[in-house]
């Protein structure tokens, strides 16, 4: 058994990284003992290490049970640049290429073996696994994504119940399980399928400390889309948006990219090579954004997802956490945000109830009821004032304090109105109805109907008819669920179907507790904008970034692996603020290890020093982070907000041209222009020879020292046309900063 120093050197030895993260270090440790271990941690937790390590440490071969080609092919794309042996058997390949990798594993080539459940009990393999039991040894089993293995779970597949069958076979190796499930069921029933002997369980905690929970009311379709293009363009990297439907993805796809949003989308109904090629383009960051249905994301590990929007409200909050829980599992900062609209709550409701059974026609109750529930759950967390977290985690059975600084609710809290008086008159009217109705027909009374089922029960004649005609129909249902939230009325168990009253009504009533509700905010989210910024870091820092992610993609495209394959954000952030140029600096990078060090470091220390020549680093001690304040020629304002302008420029500086720029960038030539003019104004020194000949541009400053620079279109007369705007601008921006330092 390896020292946990040992352990720790081979962490970075392989992966780069420095530390483990929590829980990784006790469930490697627990599976090294021999022990069969279930480890259960959030999305991004960090579970692939859990069995990863393990197997690079321990003698013979690790077996990897997983649902998806995808996720199989992106495990072993991932470890094979982390010069790991790994491979996978599975239904895509041919005989031959499945001769040629089994060859492979039985020269010892390879620690890993990912496999699909349905071919792991194939006779042939079952004889493979012997002979390599025989020959190399069989190091462990993991199965990925265990919660399949139950049927309580969200997403049950019958080929893992056979997995209970590895004990009986191979009753001394261990077993991992590992799953991002979160509810007690599934894993005692985890458990007891996989036939795990006393296993180490790990349970994390389920609070995406770096995820930004709010919620955004919709407003009409016209307005929300705006809300949500706004959204959009104030974020940064990769992104999903979740709609409700077919229709919808298509729609809004074509709409962000009308605006120029780099957009596409995914859905069941396209065809499957289309899926694969949207996919694929958006998992390597060809394009930004993929707008989809739910059918998407299961089995996609992109790491850096920057944002994820649902504009359609989700139908329960597992599915909710699950889709949000794509975002950032890099660890870095990103954004949930949940368009929360009364129309799809209806439209949600009528699907509900539309529920049949196929064969009978008769509705489908019970199911019917568990949909409800979870419909009013996921509105309780929309429509709920206190911390987002604290809803979520209650959901999954974890205590938070709430306060969590990381929140809508709990960074701006939805200012409260005093709506005594409308509760008085609501419970009131529950009270004269007997107790017998659901919140549609008191509303309906309040408001004065005269509709049949007022008429055929005598409503029309109770005293509270009518007397909340003041109110908006949308305001008097926001006010019945704000009761039911705050407990001021109880619903019985079935959705929201007959309202009760409780001690707490009477309390209202009798005037002894004020009711407040909290107001909708407008849909501009200040501070989630301000959080994408990172404004501690100077532009030239900004730029590096820049240059470097270029190079990354450029790596990327070569290999045909997604970016975050070769270097993470969060290493390629780290790079771009230390500026290593020897190799022992770039070895202490967090994310680079041995192979990533021989293979990469030299490349992206050449744009480094590159970088140097303009923005020669600041003096600093071997170890220290180069503190960007201190860069000499870093330039006098901030433009840290306009991350759009700095790919721009980071692409002319490694030699584009502007309509190259344009063109990858999916801009005008005249934003480009705009962007490098924007960024001289703000005081940043661009070398625009290469835009504006320097004999062009002594004409135009002359020109500019002779008739002022207040008017474009003096200028371009005065120069007799000869000359573009574009060029003008330039050239007059260059002039302004000479002027007038900032
Ligand atoms: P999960 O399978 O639990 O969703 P992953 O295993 O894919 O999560 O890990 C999520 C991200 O965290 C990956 O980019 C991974 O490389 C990174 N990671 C895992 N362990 C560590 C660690 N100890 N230090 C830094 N990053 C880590
Ligand atoms: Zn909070």
């Amino acid at each position: 058994m390896p020292t946990s120093d040992s352990l720790q050197q081979a962490l970075k030895q392989y992966f780069g990284y420095d530390s483990f993260r929590a829980g990784q270090r006790e469930i490697i440790e627990a599976h090294l003992a021999g022990r069969d271990t279930l480890a259960i941690m959030p999305t991004g937790g960090g579970k692939s290490i859990c069995f990863q390590l393990p197997a690079l440490i321990k003698t013979g071969i690790t077996i990897v049970v997983s649902p998806l080609i995808a996720l199989m092919q992106d495990q072993v794309t991932a470890l094979k640049e982390n010069g790991i042996g790994a491979t996978f058997l599975n239904s895509s390949l041919s005989y031959r290429e499945t001769q040629q990798r089994s060859q492979a594993i039985l020269n010892g080539t390879i620690k890993l073996v990912y496999v699909a459940p349905e071919r792991l009990f194939a006779e042939q393999f079952l004889e493979f696994l012997n002979i390599i039991k025989n020959s190399i040894g069989i190091a462990g089993f993991a199965i990925d994504e265990a919660h399949c293995v139950s049927e309580w779970g969200h997403d049950f597949r019958p080929e893992y119940r056979q997995l209970s069958r590895l004990r009986q076979i191979y009753p001394d190796v261990p077993v991992i399980g590992l799953t991002a499930t979160a509810t007690e069921r599934v894993r005692e029933d985890i458990a007891q399928q996989l036939q795990l002997q006393q296993p180490y369980i790990h349970i994390a905690s389920f609070n995406r400390t770096n995820l930004y929970y709010e919620v955004v009311p919709k407003q009409g379709t016209e307005q929300s889309y705006i809300n949500l293009l706004q959204q959009i363009k104030r974020s940064q990297g990769s992104g999903i948006v979740y709609c409700l439907s077919r229709k919808r993805v298509n729609e809004i796809s074509d709409r962000l990219r009308e605006d120029g949003i780099d957009a596409i989308p995914y859905h069941a109904g396209l065809t499957p090579k289309v899926r694969e090629e949207n996919q694929t383009r958006w998992i390597r960051d060809d394009v930004q954004i993929m707008v989809a249905t739910i059918a998407f994301g299961m089995g996609i590990n992109k790491p850096d997802v920057r944002f994820v929007i649902h504009y359609d409200l989700p139908k329960n909050i597992e599915g909710y956490y699950q889709e949000s829980g794509r975002a950032g599992r890099d660890g870095e900062d990103s954004h949930c945000t949940l368009f929360m609209g009364y129309q799809d709550l209806e439209t949600i409701k009528y699907l509900i109830a539309q529920k049949v059974d196929r064969h009978t026609n008769e509705p489908l109750e019970a199911e019917q009821r568990i949909a409800q529930q979870q419909l009013r759950q996921v509105v309780d967390y929309a429509e709920g004032a206190i911390c987002r977290r604290t809803i979520l985690l209650r959901y999954f059975g974890e205590g938070f304090a709430g306060e969590c600084r990381n929140c809508d609710n709990c960074l701006t809290p939805k200012p409260m109105e005093d709506w005594t008086v409308e509760s008085q008159k609501f419970l009131s009217c529950v009270a004269r109805a007997k107790e017998r109705f659901g919140a549609g027909h008191i509303i309906d009374i309040l408001r004065g109907s005269l509709n049949k089922k007022i008429l055929q029960h005598g409503h029309d004649q109770l005293s509270t008819h009518g007397i909340g005609k003041d109110r908006s129909l949308d305001e008097w249902r926001q006010l019945s669920r704000s009761l039911i939230h705050q407990g001021y009325l109880t619903p019985t168990t079935d959705g929201y179907a007959i309202l009760k009253l409780n001690d707490r009504s009477w309390e209202v009533m009798r005037g002894q507790k004020n009711v407040l509700l909290p107001i909708e905010r407008e849909a501009e989210p200040a501070i989630a904008s301000e959080r994408e910024q990172t404004p501690d870091r100077s532009v030239d820092v900004d730029i590096l970034f820049e240059r470097l992610r270029l190079l990354r993609k450029n790596l990327a495209d070569e290999q045909e692996v997604p970016p975050y394959v070769i270097f993470s954000n969060a290493t390629l952030n780290q790079m771009a603020e230390r500026q290593p140029t020897t190799r022992k600096d770039f070895a202490k990078l967090s994310g680079v290890g041995d192979k990533k060090l021989e293979q990469y470091a030299d490349d992206f220390m050449a744009i480094i020093r590159q970088h140097h020549e303009k923005y020669p680093p600041a003096e600093t001690s071997e170890d220290d982070y180069a503190d960007p304040k201190q860069k000499s020629v870093a330039p006098k304002s901030k433009i840290s907000k306009a991350s759009t302008q700095r790919e721009t420029l980071a692409m002319y500086e490694n030699g584009a041209d502007i309509d190259e720029i344009a063109r990858d960038r999916g801009l005008k030539p005249a934003t480009v222009w705009t962007h490098l003019v924007q960024l001289i104004e703000s005081g940043y020194a661009i070398n625009c020879d290469r835009l504006v000949s320097p004999e062009r541009q002594t004409v135009i400053y002359e020109a500019i020292e002779a008739i002022g620079g207040d008017s474009l279109r003096n200028l371009f007369d005065h120069l007799r046309e000869e000359y573009t705007y574009d060029e003008i601008k330039i050239v007059r921006a260059i002039w302004q900063n000479e002027k007038e330092p900032l």
